[in-house]
């Protein structure tokens, strides 16, 4: 399995972080992601047109990049856990500094909690009068979530999406929780990704966008994705542009594809395209083969 296949140390790369925005409903996380794919410098340069694919990258100020998966909620997040998806290395808490611990702010800590992927908290609606950030730190002490200022080791960071403040220094402490966490990955070998939204598009066909794992996924390149498999017929990067590759933590729209895969599912390199449909197949004999299995009779 996957697992049990690690590459040696010595053909292992830094890798960007992969990041998922985490919060109550209406604390801002839809906001936030907005504000920060804005402070890509690139991005800036090229004129701006952004796409959702589903997940974003940000280069900041001193070159390094951060990935965003640009779906708020915790649906796909634990969607993707259930499958045994780990795609997420940091998880960005938003919390509104004009309201408090809410049920899915305690479902959001429980969340990394449980993946054990640290957080940062991010206290947001900081422009807003009635904005009370301590009071925010004392309430998720008491979920076990202790910032720095309390002798904890959660970094957390006072914004205001709206108004744009203390972006720069969210990427900071985003940046600086990666290093900690020397993330690598081998770039130079068949690629391994992980389906982050897929979908049928009118003109193009099943679409996928998927976050590299490891190795490089290359234009003409083979799969096997769930049970679909296919020839990857075109890269499209976050800004829409065509690209010929795409290496670790970078996502990407793939087309090519058999069908329509899932949410969560793995994608991998396959020698041809009969191997590919030949594992496409057996999975997908399997899928059958469990669901009669579980058909009640
Ligand atoms: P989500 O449900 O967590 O994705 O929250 P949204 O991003 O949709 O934001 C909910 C509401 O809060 C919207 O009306 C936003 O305009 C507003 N909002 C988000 N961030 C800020 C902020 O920093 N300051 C203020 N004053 N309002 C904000």
């Amino acid at each position: 399995s996957a697992e049990e296949d690690v590459d040696p140390e010595e053909t292992m790369k830094p890798r960007p972080p992969v990041v998922v925005v985490m919060g109550h409903v209406d604390h801002g996380k839809t906001s936030l992601l907005d504000a920060l794919r804005k402070t890509n410098v690139t991005r800036g340069e090229a004129g701006g047109i952004t796409q959702h694919i589903g997940a974003y990258q940000v280069t900041t100020k001193d070159k390094s990049k951060i990935t965003f998966l640009d779906t708020p909620g915790h649906a796909a997040f634990s969607e993707m856990r259930a499958r045994g998806a780990n795609v997420t290395d940091i998880v960005v808490l938003v919390v509104a500094a004009d309201d408090g611990i809410m049920p899915q702010t305690i479902e959001a800590i429980n969340h990394a909690k449980a993946a054990n992927v640290p957080m940062i908290v991010a206290i947001n609606k900081i422009d807003k009068p009635e904005a009370n950030p301590q009071n925010i730190r004392n309430r998720l002490l008491e979920h076990e979530v202790i910032v720095e200022e309390m002798s904890g080791d959660v970094q957390d960071v006072e914004v205001s999406a709206k108004e744009g403040t203390g972006l720069e220094e969210l990427i900071e402490k985003i940046n600086l929780q990666a290093e900690l966490m020397e993330l690598k990955a081998r770039p130079d070998r068949d690629a391994e990704a992980t389906v982050v939204e897929a979908q049928l598009d009118k003109g193009r066909g099943p679409v996928a966008t998927v976050l590299i794992n490891r190795g490089t996924l290359k234009r003409g390149d083979t799969f096997v994705v769930g049970t679909q498999s296919g020839k990857v017929r075109a890269l499209i990067d976050d800004q829409g542009k065509q690209v010929k590759e795409a290496g670790p933590s970078v996502p990407v729209e793939v087309l090519g594809l058999s069908g329509v895969p899932s949410a969560g599912d793995m994608l991998t390199v396959v020698e041809n395209e009969q191997r590919a449909r030949e594992v496409a197949q057996y999975r997908q004999e399997k899928a059958t083969e469990k669901r009669t299995a579980l058909a009640p009779t």
